[in-house]
C-alpha cells in the first residue's frame, strides 16, 4: 500500500518511510549499546506495534526473544481511560528478564502506565519502553520512556501499524487523514 492507493483520504505525510527507517537504525544502535552482554525480551503491544516491532527487532544484534500482549483500554471513542483489560497475555514468564516494551504510540500515557505497573509486578530484572511516536502535549501522566522515535503534535495519525477503523495499518509511512474520513466518527 502506498500514498497513491489512498490519495483522497490523505491529509499530510508526517514521517516518510526513509525517516522511520533511519530513526529505527539509530534507536537499535542505542539499544544494542545499552543492553550489550544481556538478552532482551521484546514485548510488542498488539496490533499497532507490529511494524515497529518487526523493523526494530531485525536491526538489533543483542539476542532477543519476542512476545506479544493485546490490551484494550475502556474509554469513550478514541480517548483512553487508563482502565485496561488484557485481551492476550504474554506466553513468557518475565521473572528475571530484561523487558523492553515496544509501542507504536504514547498518547495520554494511561495505557502504558498501566502496562508498566502490570509488568513490573511480575518480577522482571528491568522494564523499559521503546515507542516509535509520542505526543508530549497529550500526556496525562509523566512516564519515563527511555527510547522515543519521534515527538509529534497531538493530531490523530495512521500508518506504519496505526489504524483508523482498522484500516491504513499497512501504509509504510505515518500520516494524518483528510477531514472527510472522520465525518462519520
Ligand atoms: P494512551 O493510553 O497513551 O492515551 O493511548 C495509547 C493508544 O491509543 C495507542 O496504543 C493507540 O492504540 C491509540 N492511539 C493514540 N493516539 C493515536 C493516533 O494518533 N492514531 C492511532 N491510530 N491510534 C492512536
Amino acid at each position: 500500500m502506498d500514498a497513491s492507493d489512498i490519495s483522497d483520504d490523505l491529509d499530510q505525510v508526517l514521517l516518510t518511510e526513509d525517516q522511520l527507517h533511519q530513526r529505527l537504525d539509530e534507536l537499535a544502535a542505542t539499544i544494542d549499546a545499552d543492553y550489550a552482554g544481556r538478552e532482551l525480551l521484546l514485548v510488542g503491544v498488539l496490533k499497532g506495534a507490529v511494524m515497529v516491532m518487526a523493523d526494530l527487532a531485525r536491526r538489533l544484534h543483542v539476542p532477543v526473544q519476542m512476545d506479544w500482549m493485546a490490551v484494550s483500554s475502556y474509554g469513550s471513542g478514541t480517548k483512553s481511560s487508563g482502565v485496561v483489560r488484557i485481551l492476550k497475555d504474554l506466553d513468557t514468564d518475565v521473572t528475571g528478564q530484561h523487558v523492553l516494551i515496544v509501542e507504536d504510540i504514547v498518547d495520554s500515557g494511561l495505557t502504558l502506565s498501566w502496562l508498566l505497573a502490570n509488568l513490573r509486578s511480575r518480577g522482571p530484572a528491568s522494564v523499559e519502553v521503546a515507542t516509535l511516536l509520542r505526543k508530549p502535549e497529550s500526556a496525562k501522566v509523566s512516564l519515563d520512556v527511555r527510547y522515543v522515535g519521534f515527538d509529534i503534535p497531538p493530531a490523530f495519525v495512521v500508518g506504519y501499524g496505526l489504524d483508523h477503523d482498522q484500516r491504513y495499518r499497512n501504509l509504510p509511512f505515518v500520516a494524518t487523514l483528510a477531514p472527510h474520513v472522520y465525518a462519520d466518527d
